[in-house]
């Protein structure tokens, strides 16, 4: 029978952990962490993203603020903002919502920020630290994926796991973190020949692609365990990379969309700038 993860859970427990947190900081009349999310787009989702963490941060009593911006914002707007932001002394924790205005590169943005305010662990010297083992900040989605190896108490010394998808963002840190946990780590991307024959043979599928579907109980192996990032629409309802009904029948774990790695992430998020409050504050 599988057993399927529930992220839901998983964030409540984090989100518990900051709760207490911030209590004590209260408690001892210290400032709590503060969040900034900076917005130049008119994307829906962006926008329920946006409105999220300035919700979920004030329910955790942390301060949060927004500052939008035009769709049309200028990449001097944008930096000069972030320069502002990145002095004040009153702000943990910085995150810059995509999709950017057009013709604007993401990686200029991504310098721009102070890496120790770098929440989302998009900043270059972050991605490098990631790398070397080194204490910086990790990407909360490819940390929410690492969080739950943990929480399930799985040991992937020695195990094989796929990553699908090679992201800088989701897949490449992904894989990262599990090689840091002594797995053996196979990338697998949209030039990969014969997926399946990959799937089969590891213990471990990490599906982080954006194609709804692509993978079903026939293409993963007896035992394994199924890690869906994706977040997909198919005929106006949310699913994952990976087949989730067929799949089950298959894995010995799976984590089901929604209600998976997506409600770990924003939890991931908030622990992220505990931390770079705590680096903050000594
Ligand atoms: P991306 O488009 O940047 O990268 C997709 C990757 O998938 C690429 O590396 C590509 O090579 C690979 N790919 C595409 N088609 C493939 C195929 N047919 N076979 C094998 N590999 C294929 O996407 P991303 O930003 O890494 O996001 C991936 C998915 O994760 C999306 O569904 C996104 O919505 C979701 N996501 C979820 C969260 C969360 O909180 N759960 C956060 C970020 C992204």
């Amino acid at each position: 029978m599988v057993k399927i993860i529930d992220g839901k859970e998983i964030a409540k427990k984090i989100k518990n952990e900051i709760k207490e947190k911030v209590f004590i900081l209260n408690s001892q009349g210290k400032r709590v962490p503060k969040i900034v999310v900076v917005k130049a787009n008119n994307d829906g989702a962006s926008e329920s993203y946006t409105k999220s963490i300035v919700k979920v941060a004030g329910n955790l009593g942390y301060e949060a603020e927004r500052f939008d911006l035009s769709a049309n914002a200028s990449v001097t707007e944008i930096l000069n903002l972030i320069s502002k932001l990145n002095k004040d002394d009153s702000i943990d924790g910085i995150i810059v919502q995509r999709p950017l205005p057009k013709n604007i590169m993401a990686s200029k943005i991504n310098e721009s920020l102070l890496p120790e305010k770098d929440i989302d662990g998009v900043h270059p010297l972050n991605m490098g630290y990631l790398m070397m083992k080194h204490k910086g900040l990790v990407p909360s989605t490819p940390k929410a994926v690492d969080y739950v190896f943990d929480y399930e108490k799985i040991d992937l010394t020695g195990k094989k796991v796929a990553i699908v998808g090679r992201s800088d963002i989701v897949g490449k840190p992904v894989g990262m973190l599990m090689l840091n946990r002594n797995a053996t780590v196979i990338y697998c991307h949209s030039k990969t020949k014969d997926l399946t024959s990959v799937l089969k043979n590891v213990d471990v599928v990490i599906a982080a692609t954006g194609v709804a579907h692509l993978i079903d109980g026939n293409m993963i192996s007896e035992g394994s365990i199924v890690i869906d990032v994706g977040i997909n629409f198919l005929n106006g309802k949310m699913v994952g990379d990976v087949e989730f009904e067929s799949a089950s029948e298959v894995a010995d774990r799976i984590t089901p969309v929604p209600g998976g790695i997506g409600s770990i992430t924003t939890a991931m998020l908030m622990k992220n700038l505990m931390e770079a409050y705590e680096n903050h504050e000594g």
